[in-house]
């Protein structure tokens, strides 16, 4: 899929401006215009990849845009469940297959992390979120009976991984989207990072990952939009860190006046239910953030909290179905209601 990429750099013209208030420019809707570079100010540039709309701020060379660019193409053309020439679409198609070192590494991690969810990250639940239309766009309610014929087929242990090779059991798909973009934000800070770069705004679609400060050292100001309403929920003040949200108003239908939404729990084939409308995730590796974003989603929110009093490695700002906040107490401090939200109470969930 290198052929996209020059088509890629042309939008990349389109340069990313932030709004007032945070740095990743969702506090007001601003129209993107184009930037003139000064010698001191970032390379920025803006591409759709991965089904969403991308902005870059690099402070460092132009060339590196063009790089994060081809990470980002590379991943997407090597993940896609819907690009005939893609990795993880021959996996599907033959049920076996010997994939790059890249892709091996990415799976076995979101293996490593369907164990620690216990389950509710399974990326084996890629067969039930097709049969919803979630992949096409033809949304639907699958009848139970074929609900219950697909789950037999959803156990990531039957996932198995030697080296690069992959072999799924029989009916079996996997589909790692529920990690691709946080994994792929990571792989270009890591790149950034290896290239001497010190200080980094990526935004994909909304998940935000920072390399670094901003260049005068001081913390990014990252806002997390309302999952209800249009404007913010709170802005988060941090570094040398991503910010992942999963939330069931991203993509959904509504049939007879009930809300589907595109996050499944793997116990029931139906979309996860259990008190919690967004869960952002906040920590130092982008593919954890993205995996415990959606498998937290799942979970609900006391068994989230119980998982995040087991690990120390990410911290969390759960929004649940009656609009009532909560954050893990590692946020404190660099957590600011905003918007709607500016007045409400929040609860602090503690590790004692
Ligand atoms: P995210 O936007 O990161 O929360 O990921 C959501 C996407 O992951 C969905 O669009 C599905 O393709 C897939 N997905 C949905 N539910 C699950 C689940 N329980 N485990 C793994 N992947 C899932
Ligand atoms: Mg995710």
């Amino acid at each position: 899929m290198k052929h996209i990429v020059p088509m890629i750099l042309v939008l990349m013209l389109i340069a990313g401006c932030a709004a007032p208030g945070t740095d990743n420019g969702q506090a007001d809707k601003a129209p993107l215009v184009p930037v003139s570079r000064a010698a001191d100010s970032p390379a920025e540039g803006a591409i759709f990849a991965m089904d969403t709309y991308m902005e870059f701020r690099i402070y460092g060379d132009e060339a590196l845009l063009g790089e994060a660019v081809d990470i980002i193409g590379g991943m997407e053309a090597a993940l896609s469940v819907t690009y005939e020439k893609s990795e993880i679409y021959a996996v599907n198609r033959d049920g076996f297959g010997t994939v790059s070192d890249t892709t091996a590494a990415l799976i076995s991690r979101a293996l490593t992390l369907c164990g620690r969810t216990d389950g509710a990250l399974d990326i084996s639940v890629y067969p039930i979120v097709r049969a919803w239309g979630f992949t096409t766009g033809d949304y639907r309610v699958p009848p139970d009976e074929e609900l219950a014929a697909l789950l037999e087929n959803v156990d990531y242990t039957r996932v198995s991984l030697t080296e690069n090779t992959v072999t799924l059991a029989d009916g079996m798909m996997i589909d790692l989207g529920s990690v691709a973009k946080g994994a792929a934000s990571g792989a270009v800070v890591d790149y950034l990072r290896s290239q001497g770069v010190t200080s980094a705004l990526l935004n994909l679609g909304g998940n935000v990952h920072t390399l670094g400060t901003k260049p005068d050292g001081s913390l990014w100001h990252i806002a997390v939009k309302d999952p209800v309403g249009a404007g913010n929920l709170c802005v988060l003040d941090i570094a040398d860190k991503a910010v992942i949200t999963s939330g069931g108003y991203e993509r959904f239908f509504e049939e007879d006046g009930v809300t589907y939404w595109h996050i499944i729990d793997p116990a029931t084939g139906t979309p996860a239910r259990n008190g919690l409308i967004s869960v952002t995730v906040v920590g130092e590796d982008g593919l954890l953030c993205d995996a415990l974003s959606t498998s937290l989603f799942v979970m609900g929110p006391e068994r989230a909290a119980q998982l995040w009093r087991e690990s120390d490695d990410f911290e969390a700002v759960f929004v649940m179905e009656d609009g009532s906040v909560a954050i893990t107490e590692g946020l404190e401090g660099s957590f600011r209601l905003l918007d709607a939200y500016e007045n409400a109470d929040y609860e602090v969930i503690r590790r004692g």
